[in-house]
């Protein structure tokens, strides 16, 4: 779509210089209608416009993936790993890097627990996504240091801050051989007055097979517990009663590319 636009774009510009120049209310519409979707396209992830940003397993994909950022936070990570063990769930967690550094053990706690990790940046700017390429670089190398320090092992997985990708952020993520996953559906729990019964009724909507669901097991700053935590076991209920089990993100992708491997 980015190049059938541009292209459109070109064409445009092309014919005003060879034929004729447009109106100006059509140039102006063009113009507007393109940046438009430029702005579309890093606000919301889902457009895939960018990247490829995983944000719901494929055809065969069995299973509910939830996926909890933000942490690892002593006050709330231990409680969300104790009601996945409670649950026999497993999920994918999206740690920050500086938090990571700050809490090491409980990083590999989150590994020996049988969980998949991924980064979420290292500073989890809010404007990351108007960095220029060689400081997300910087920043996303920082994170897959601090997690493999603390872990041993180099994370696959990454999901932007704020959920916002930039052009610059997918080709940096590509370079650096991450796969860059979004979500289906968010309990919307990332604030301190969020109600853990409306966070669990915003998720049990959204239950289906291959649904990536988006929760916190921290607080961005620490400074209160999300409402996922609470709301947790309402979620595992949810998922019980229609049989889904509670699934890690590179389960499916590696079912995936064992796929296509022998396709
Ligand atoms: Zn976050």
């Amino acid at each position: 779509m980015l190049y059938a636009t541009s292209a459109a774009g070109v064409a445009l510009a092309v014919r005003a210089v060879l034929v004729e120049p447009p109106p100006l209310w059509v140039a102006a519409i063009a113009l507007g209608a393109y940046l438009a979707m430029l702005i579309l396209g890093v606000t919301f992830s889902r457009f895939s416009m960018f990247a490829d940003v995983v944000t719901q397993g494929g055809d065969d994909a069995r299973g509910v993936a939830l996926t909890f950022d933000d942490g690892p936070d002593p006050k709330s990570t231990p409680k969300v790993l104790d009601l996945l063990d409670a649950a026999g769930a497993k999920a994918t967690f999206f740690v920050i890097g500086h938090k990571v550094t700050e809490h090491p053990e409980l990083t590999a706690e989150i590994v020996a627990r049988g969980h998949a990790l991924g980064i979420h940046s290292y500073a989890h700017e809010r404007l990351f996504s108007l960095r220029p390429p060689w400081q997300v670089k910087r920043d996303l190398e920082r994170a897959l240091d601090a997690v493999e320090k603390a872990t041993g092992d180099r994370p696959v997985l990454f999901r932007a801050p704020i959920g916002h990708i930039s052009p610059a952020m997918a080709g940096v993520a590509r370079d650096l051989g991450l796969i860059t996953v979004g979500w289906t559906a968010r309990g919307v729990d990332g604030w301190s007055g969020a109600k853990p019964d409306t966070v669990a009724r915003n998720l049990r909507r959204h239950m289906r097979d291959g649904a990536i669901l988006l929760l916190h097991d921290a607080a961005e700053k620490g400074d209160f517990v999300p409402a996922s935590v609470e709301a947790l076991p309402a979620i595992v209920e949810a998922a019980e009663g229609q049989n889904l089990a509670l699934v890690r993100v590179d389960d499916w992708l590696a079912a995936e590319a064992a796929e296509e491997a022998t396709a």
